[in-house]
């Protein structure tokens, strides 16, 4: 049997996935069982930052592996790796975030910081964004408003609002005194790359001060460098401080690893057995979290990434130009670009076709595919998945 007949099978499925296995890849491609090489413009959804088996990467992994995987009682006992992280960790936070925590994913991160965020304000009301995610858990699924999970579980968490992303009246309208938190992407990923007016995240921390409601800020798709900044709150032109960033995807280039980072004013809040995990902080994910963030500050790749990010928004903007009629909108920061259509099938059919034609590019809600290569993706391979991309436009337009 294949490996898609057996997991086909043995596996559960929850999406409807592409008829393809993948065995290995380097730097922005991949080869699938077959052996055919395929552009990465997904970087498993935004998590190989570095690209494929960087070999900073695998040596950070061999060489702590080698060591310690796993310290013994866990969280329990305290782990050098760990404390090396969270020094590093300081030099790119923002300032008023003191202290962090360790976790295995996104979700878990945002999971804890609703959890502590109810628990230290003694209020359970949230507010969210229309089309946002914060991931699949309970708590995450009940704060994220997207056509693909609002309302399968019900009933949710209770008192969650949402408002338009972006819309500082309509935030205004329903936070109150009752509000525990408040949680946003900076820009929101999974609903399509939507990036606010850029007074709104400020506008947001100040409606959170005024009724004492903490906010959460997520920075699980956007952080470690993808839209150009260390974090995409640094693109505020006012001084964001939040009392919570969630990170993950980046932060490890591929190790499932997690974090979030708080305020001193939380941490004091913060009570022993609050929170915490069998694999939280282990010795593996934080030694490759510090070569990581070390890489990414060494070779200053936010800086590389506005100037490549800027090149493929460019290219993207010229697609619209030569495909008006199919292409409704593009929108993008730095390496996180979305390609909006007029036809929403076209996405998932283009999804198809690129495949075919050797590019991996990442289907979102609504009609639009986004491009989310790693963050040292060349120039030339930039060219050649927009030559892919336009010769599947061109055919799709007859
Ligand atoms: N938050 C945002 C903004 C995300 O993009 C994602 C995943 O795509 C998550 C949370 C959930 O992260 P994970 O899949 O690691 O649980």
């Amino acid at each position: 049997m294949s490996t898609i007949d057996i997991e086909d099978s043995l596996g559960i499925t929850f999406c409807e996935r592409l008829p393809l296995a993948f065995t290995h890849g380097k730097g922005s491609q991949v080869w699938d069982e077959a052996g055919k090489a395929y552009l990465d413009f997904t970087s498993g959804w935004g998590v190989t930052c570095l690209g494929h088996s960087h070999p900073v990467v695998v040596a950070a992994i061999a060489a702590q592996a080698a060591r310690l995987m796993q310290s013994p009682n866990a969280g329990f006992t305290y782990s050098p790796e760990r404390a090396a992280l969270l020094q590093q960790l300081q030099q790119v936070l923002p300032a008023n975030l003191t202290n962090a925590f360790f976790c295995n994913s996104g979700a878990e991160a945002n999971d804890a910081a609703l959890k502590l965020a109810r628990k230290i304000t003694g209020k359970h009301k949230v507010v969210s964004t229309q089309g946002s995610f914060h991931g699949r858990s309970f708590n995450t699924l009940s704060v994220s408003r997207g056509p693909d999970n609002s309302s399968r579980y019900l009933p949710q968490l209770p008192d969650i609002s949402f408002v338009p992303h972006g819309d500082t009246p309509a935030l205004a309208a329903v936070i109150d005194d009752e509000t525990a938190s408040v949680i946003v992407e900076p820009i929101q990923g999974e609903g399509g790359v939507r990036i606010p007016p850029a007074a709104w995240l400020a506008e947001v921390q100040s409606l959170c001060r005024l009724h004492g409601a903490l906010l959460i800020v997520d920075e699980i798709q956007t952080g470690f460098c993808r839209t150009g900044k260390f974090f995409a709150v640094e693109h505020s032109p006012v001084l964001i401080e939040p009392d919570f960033m969630t990170m993950a995807k980046g932060i490890a280039a591929g190790f499932p690893f997690a974090a979030f980072a708080v305020s001193a004013g939380v941490n004091a809040r913060i009570q022993k057995d609050d929170h915490g995990g069998t694999y939280c902080g282990n010795p593996l994910g934080c030694a490759l979290s510090k070569t990581v963030i070390s890489y990414l500050l060494e070779h200053n790749i936010a800086g590389s990434v506005q100037l490549s990010g800027s090149y493929l928004s460019q290219a993207v903007l010229d697609l619209q130009a030569a495909f008006p009629h199919l292409i409704r909108e593009v929108r993008g920061l730095g390496l996180l670009c979305a390609i909006e259509f007029h036809e929403p099938a076209l996405a998932r059919q283009l999804t198809l076709r690129c495949a075919e034609a050797g590019l991996l590019v990442v289907p979102t809600r609504n009609g639009i595919i986004r491009l989310l290569p790693d963050l040292l993706v060349s120039r030339t391979d930039m060219e050649t998945a927009l030559t892919i991309l336009r010769t599947v436009l061109q055919e799709a337009a007859v």
